[in-house]
């Protein structure tokens, strides 16, 4: 469904990304782990064009993100192009990025409307089964200032959701939440993914998160993956000395 055909990424004299090759089957869940500054969200901010490559070229379910084709020839993508390409993707950020002045329902509404036309009622209609999902049925009339960090990741999640995205992208959507408040966040997201069919890349410092939703977990250092595979030998044989060192660091 995601394709990375050696896709580079520099800022300034720094190569984050070096001719990374990666893919992701359709339905398949794949953790990225790696040191900080190695890469994986600049993965994460290409798939939602909110960066750029230097070099290489990206496909979503067949179509090129990155470029569009003019005849017989690949050239770089239009705005409108990617934007279409990209409503196959949606992103749930650490910070949450909910709309403040918008209660809890028009939040999960309002890009379904506004962006895929939806008419109201069936927008509404679905925030409501969402955000059910997420259990914050009794906050749907609330301010985002209402509520506790984590129920402010919940409606993210159900807003990211209600675009109907074949691929969700989750940036370590816990980081930024009081310990207390990361169990409820996770239980929503193993039972998304364990209960539909969605495609997901996710970034994150939670292993034992990682070990339960993976169908394979990819090891980056510099750019470049080191070392993937499932996540019961990524956690428990990893054969790469740099992946043992990083485990141990953050398990
Ligand atoms: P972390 O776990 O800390 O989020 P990461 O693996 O996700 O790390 P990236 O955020 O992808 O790493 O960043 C890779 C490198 O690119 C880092 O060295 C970072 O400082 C640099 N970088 C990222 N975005 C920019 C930017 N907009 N301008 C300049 N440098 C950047």
């Amino acid at each position: 469904l995601i394709r990375f055909d050696k896709v580079t990424k520099r800022f300034g004299a720094l190569t984050v990304l070096d001719e990374l090759d990666f893919a992701v089957d359709t339905g398949k869940h794949v953790t990225l782990i790696g040191p900080s500054g190695s890469g994986k969200t600049t993965i994460l901010r290409l798939l939602m064009t909110l960066l750029k490559p230097d070099g290489g070229t990206i496909t979503v379910d067949g179509e090129y993100l990155t470029h569009e084709k003019k005849g017989d020839k690949l050239v770089r993508a239009s705005e409108r192009h990617s934007r279409e390409v990209r409503k196959k993707i949606g992103m749930v950020f650490q910070q949450f990025n909910l709309f403040p002045n918008m209660k809890v329902l028009r939040n999960v509404t309002e890009a379904p409307v506004h962006v895929l036309g939806m008419s109201k009622d069936e927008a509404d209609q679905r925030a409501r089964e969402l955000i059910e999902m997420v259990g914050l049925t009794e906050h749907l009339d609330k301010y985002p200032t209402q509520l506790s960090g984590g129920q402010q990741q919940r409606v993210a999640i159900a807003r990211a959701l209600a675009m109907r995205p074949q691929v969700l992208l989750l940036d370590e959507v816990t980081s930024a939440l009081d310990p207390e408040l990361v169990a409820g966040v996770l239980d929503v997201l193993r039972d998304i993914a364990h209960t539909t069919d969605i495609t997901m890349v996710v970034v994150t410092h939670e292993m034992s998160f990682a070990r339960d939703i993976s169908d394979s977990v990819l090891m980056f250092d510099h750019g470049k993956i080191i070392e993937s595979g499932p996540p019961d030998k990524m956690f428990t044989e990893p054969e790469h000395q740099r992946t043992r060192d990083f485990l141990t660091s953050v398990l």
